[in-house]
This record gives structure tokens, sequence and C-alpha cells, in this order.
């Protein structure tokens, strides 16, 4: 189901007045699940509001009016819509009664124009107006729906929770339902070059990518009048997705990858030790967000410089003249000895340079992580982009994402 809104009245062209009925409207709708993908405003003429109507029925189901269904000779839209669905005009008796118990009732001479106001296109289910005069009208024609309510904020908006809401709630609402993949360790235009054909092909769920802090979501939503429906339609897109890019995937919704390193050590009784270069104590940090980090770190060297390397985490003096602090042997020796100086199951090292600008012949985002447990020291090199704290952040993070795996 999508819907079109028409706004009818020359004072919303001219700028007299805003759009709040476009406004209020289209809110509820979303909260339906109902798309809403065109508003158009018309003036108070014919024509033209049949060119617009006949626009709204080439891509909508669901037309509803605003505006023009008072007495005065301006207000057309009723005439204009039993037009153009084959329907005469008829009296509406409760309508009429009403409008002449308010002119008994005040005294006032009631004119052949305000008898127009209770005519309604023959056959509509009839929406009561509590707050004025002209009735609203819900009509079925040529497999669309059109619903018609009066301009008056005052008169629509009650006229619209009371009735139209829960009409279009029961027979036509849909659940939304979303789920957000997290992904590490590969750009957005590379993730989404691997799944672009199903980015471009799905309309449900949709598929929106999102890159932040040197990661990627993927935002999946999906509709459907049954809630279970589209919660398989959102798995089985996403079992898609995971064929292709899955060993990237660490987590979903908001969390965190430190948070699921951090979990994973946890839940297997496992101690960690960083010596920390490059990064200046940020993965340490990173752990200590959470409650308990005492079970899982022992505690970090940051050793910056060459002279902390050597004194605080026993790299040799010799291996830092050779190779350089920037190097894979001095992040496996920085790794396995920081595990061994404090006791831990697993020894974690950074070293690189963060720049701007190279250092010791290396270029900036050159980065080395050294990994130790009981059996083996390994080091990873990368060649990472941006500015100082994104060299950082992508740094640390790194660390959190080879734990994980
Ligand atoms: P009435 O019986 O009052 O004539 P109507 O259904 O014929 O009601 P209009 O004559 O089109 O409606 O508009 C009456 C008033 O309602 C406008 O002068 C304006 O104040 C308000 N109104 C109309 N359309 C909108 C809109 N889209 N958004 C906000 N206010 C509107
Ligand atoms: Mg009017």
């Amino acid at each position: 189901m999508n819907a079109e809104l028409i706004a009818v009245g020359s004072e919303l062209l001219l700028g007299q007045i805003a759009n709040t009925n476009a406004q209020f409207i289209s809110e509820q709708l979303a909260a339906l699940g109902i798309n809403v993908y065109f508003h158009t405003v018309v003036g108070d003429n014919p024509e033209r509001l049949k060119m617009a109507v006949n626009q709204a029925e080439s891509r909508a189901d669901l037309i509803i009016f605003t505006g023009g269904l008072g007495p005065t000779k301006d207000d057309l839209t009723k005439e204009t819509i039993a037009e153009m669905v084959g329907k005469p005009l008829v009296y509406d008796q409760d309508a009429l009664d009403s409008i002449m118990a308010y002119f008994k009732k005040t005294g006032r001479e009631m004119t052949e124009n305000n008898r127009k106001q209770a005519l309604v296109i023959e056959g509509s289910h009839i929406l009561k107006n509590r707050h004025g005069m002209a009735p609203g009208m819900v009509t079925k024609a040529k497999g669309r729906i059109y619903i018609l309510l009066p301009g008056p904020p005052s008169e629509m908006r009650p006229m619209y929770t009371d009735f139209v809401n829960p009409y279009l709630s029961k027979h036509y609402s849909e659940h939304i339902v979303s789920k957000v993949l997290r992904f590490f360790g590969i750009g957005e235009s590379a993730l989404e070059t691997k799944i672009i054909d199903l980015i471009e092909q799905q309309t449900n769920p949709t598929i929106a990518p999102l890159a932040k802090e040197s990661e990627v979501t993927l935002r999946l939503t999906a509709k459907h009048r049954s809630k279970e429906e589209a919660e398989r339609m959102i798995s089985e897109t996403e079992a898609l997705i995971n064929k292709r890019v899955g060993q990237y995937l660490y987590g979903y919704g908001e969390t965190q990858l430190h948070e699921v390193a951090f979990n994973l050590l946890k839940k297997h009784n496992q101690t960690i030790s960083a010596a920390e270069s490059l990064t200046g104590g940020l993965f340490s940090q990173m752990i200590t967000d959470f409650p308990g980090a005492s079970s899982v770190l022992n505690g970090s060297v940051v050793c910056y410089t060459n002279r902390v390397k050597e004194t605080q985490v026993n790299v040799p003096g010799s291996l830092l003249e050779t190779d350089g602090a920037v190097s894979e042997a001095c992040a496996e020796v920085m790794a396995k000895n920081i595990r061994n100086l404090c006791g831990s199951d697993l020894g974690i090292s950074f070293t690189g340079v963060a720049g701007p600008g190279q250092s010791e012949g290396n270029e900036a985002g050159t980065v080395y992580i050294g990994l130790a447990d009981q059996n083996q020291v390994k080091s990873f090199k990368y060649q990472f982009s941006g500015t100082r704290a994104a060299v950082r952040t992508k740094t640390a993070k790194t660390g959190f994402d080879l734990i994980r795996r």
C-alpha cells in the first residue's frame, strides 16, 4: 500500500498557510508503515485538481485529500472526485440533520450553500465531523481508496484520529522490522561492491549502508502485514549477505567491536595485557569501558619511546637498532614480553606511525600488531589511511578484531 496526499487550496499555493495537514497525516501513515511517496498541493481549480488526481491515480493506492469540502463556490473537491470515479453526489441525511439543527439552534438563516455541505459521494463510508459541518468520506473505486477530509486542522485532525487511523490500522498497517549488521575490516565501497546487486534489487527488505568510525553498518528494513513474515524476510536477506561478507560481520544493533572482544575473553576466562606504543593506551582504555574489566585486563604498558620499550618491556636494544621500533620483530617481542611480564593469557602490541608524516622511513599509517598466546607469537602489518586520530582508532579496533577472530 502506498499513499499520496493531495492538499487542495489556493491559499496554500499563495503561501498564506503552510501545509500542516500533510505533515500530520504523513507522520500518522509512517507510524502504520504505509509508504507516502508524494505530497501534492493544488489550488481551488477543477481542471488542475483533475490533473493532480490523474497523476496520483497512476502511482498510489490510497489518495487522501484535505480541503475543499466547505459550502462556498470554490470548494469543489467532492464534486471533482465524484465525477472522476463516476458516482453521483447524494445528500447524507445525518449530515443534513446536524446542519439544520445547528442553524435552528443559532437562529441563523440556512442557505442552499449550507445544504451543499451534506452532499457526499454515493456509496461512501461517511466520517462524522464533530467540530464542523462538512463530513469526511471514504470511497472505494477503480481499485483505490479515496479519503476526503475537511481543510481546517481543527476538524481534520480529530476526524483522522477517530476514524481514518483506526480504519487504516485495521486493514492496511504494516509491521516495520529493522536489523543493523555491523562489519569491521572492510571498507564501505568494498562491501558495497560485493553486495551491490542485492542493494539494487531489493526493495523489501531495503539494505542501507552507512560508514562511521572505520566501521560499516548495513540496515535491513522489511515491511509486511505479518511481523513474523517481515522477520523471516530479514533473515533471508541476512543469509544472502553473510554468504558474501560474513567474515567481516561482528555484531548487531548497537553492539561495539571492543564489547564483542571483551565478552569473548571474559567468557573464556582469558586475561590480556597490551604493550602500546602508537595507541598510547587507547586499547587498554577501551577495555576498561566495561565493568568487571579487571577480570580481563591484567595491566598494560604504554611504551612510547625506545627507551621505555627497552627498559619496561625488555625489547633488546640491538633489535631496535637493526629492525627499528616499527617492525614485525619489535611487535612480536613486545607482545610476547608483555604477556610474560603481566602473567596474562594473551599479549598484544601496537607499534607504528600515526602521522602526519613519515617516521624512520615508514609511511604514516604503517602499523604492526603483535599477538602472543602460550603457544605462538604472530604479527600483522597494516597500511591505514586517514588522520592521526583515525589511524590510532583503526589500530586499536583492529586489535579487538584480531582477538574476536
Ligand atoms: P471549510 O468548510 O472551512 O471551507 P474546507 O474543507 O472547504 O473547509 P478549505 O476551504 O480548503 O477547507 O480550507 C479551510 C481552511 O482550513 C483554510 O483557510 C486553512 O485555514 C485550513 N487549511 C486548509 N487546508 C490546509 C492544509 N493543507 N494545512 C493546514 N491548514 C489547512
Ligand atoms: Mg472551504
